[in-house]
């Protein structure tokens, strides 16, 4: 394939939606589909751009912090190219000793510098953090634990509707279509690529897509606290500010590709807001959930699948904001006949043999 193919993008979520103004700055003629019109995990996302706690709170993801940092080095050039402000004040962990202790350990083994705050700076940092009274709910383990706490200004954030639009404005006016048709098979175009999130019934068309499996996740939405400054990351969850509302997630339901409200899990996520935000009303909340599509090695699947002409970019787990600039990088690059660069091995959909229906 080279520049100038005709190039049908299948999602209009992050991964769909990067390729597309990827594939159209580099001189393809690009249609996306997608029967939603918008990104179902993408639209539901925290937003955070964050290999370094990503790799602190995974073992497994340390293993490839230095493909998560060039994935947010790259949203530099994305962010200038939609017209986007990215939040660069950092992330913010707080939890017990213990806890906060082996992150401490897992960011020096990254090399990731960090901050040691104490109460003072927390409440500046997140003003809305507040421990519980431990003469009446709560153990003395979390209210101590929010005396102190890691500041990291490596992890960035972005809210994702309005990313969402800014990507989607930015195809249309670089001439992308934008169709609402379900894919289903191989078209006439050059090239199609699959940014599908996770749906499985496509693979009769590239077999790669029956490795992934799902993992539900669940948020919720405080509307009447708009949260400050820095994200918190926490051993019962993480609080994210936005426009709309604190964020605080998420659930991670493995095998669940469901969106039924589950007050299992539900139950679970409030108690561990009130971990942070005691004050705060635990009824005042709205619901979100969004499936992410994962791979066994935690990686996604970008580059061409063994049907000639299918390109794969699904698989991001519960990082596709993140690698969304360099999974487009890469896909670009396989469409257009360019070298994809030093971390399309990592991602090549072939590491996992090539699926078992074909
Ligand atoms: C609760 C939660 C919190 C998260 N927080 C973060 C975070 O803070 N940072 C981060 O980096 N990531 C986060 N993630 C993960 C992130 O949301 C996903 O990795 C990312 O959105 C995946 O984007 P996508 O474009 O692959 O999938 P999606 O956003 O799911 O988009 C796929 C699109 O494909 C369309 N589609 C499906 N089948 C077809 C078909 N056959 N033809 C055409 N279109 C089709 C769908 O309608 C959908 O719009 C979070 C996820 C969840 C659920």
């Amino acid at each position: 394939m080279s520049r100038g193919a005709q190039v049908i993008v299948a999602g209009a979520g992050a991964l769909g939606l990067s390729c597309a103004l990827a594939l159209a700055d580099a001189g393809c003629a690009v249609t996306v589909c997608d029967p939603g019109g918008f990104g179902r995990a993408s639209s539901v996302a925290a937003g955070m751009l964050a290999p370094a706690f990503e790799c602190a709170l995974e073992p497994d993801m340390a293993l490839h912090a230095d493909l998560l940092f060039a994935a947010r080095d790259q949203w530099a050039a994305l962010e200038a190219r939609i017209g986007l402000t990215l939040d660069r004040s950092g992330a913010l962990a707080l939890g017990g000793d213990v806890w906060l202790a082996d992150i401490h350990a897992a960011l020096v083994r990254l090399g990731v510098p960090m901050t040691e705050v104490g109460r003072g700076t927390i409440e500046a940092l997140a003003p809305d953090v507040s421990p519980p009274d431990p003469y009446e709910t709560a153990p003395p383990a979390i209210s101590s634990a929010l005396q102190r706490g890691l500041l990291v200004r490596e992890d960035w954030r972005l809210e994702s509707k309005p990313a969402l639009t800014a990507l989607r404005t930015a195809c249309e006016a670089s001439g992308v279509a934008f169709q609402t048709e379900r894919v289903s098979e191989r078209s006439a175009a050059d090239a199609l690529v699959l940014a599908v999130g996770y749906d499985r019934g496509l693979a009769e068309l590239a077999p790669e897509l029956d490795v992934l499996f799902p993992i539900k996740g669940q948020i919720l939405r405080y509307g009447d606290v708009k949260g400050g400054g820095v994200c918190l990351r926490s051993p019962w969850g993480y609080a994210v500010p936005s426009s709309e509302g604190l964020i605080f997630g998420a659930t991670m339901e493995l095998g669940r590709s469901d969106l039924e409200f589950d007050a299992v899990a539900f139950a679970d996520l409030i108690a561990g807001s009130g971990s942070l935000f005691a004050h705060q009303d635990s009824h005042a909340y709205k619901a979100e959930r969004g499936i992410r599509a994962a791979t066994p090695d935690g990686l996604p699947m970008v580059g061409p699948s063994r049907t000639p002409g299918v390109i794969l970019a699904t698989g991001a787990r519960r990082n596709g904001w993140l690698l969304a600039p360099l999974v487009a990088q890469v896909v670009t690059a396989w469409v257009t006949g360019r070298d994809p660069g030093p971390y399309a091995a990592r991602l090549d959909p072939a590491r996992f043999g090539s699926g078992t229906s074909a």
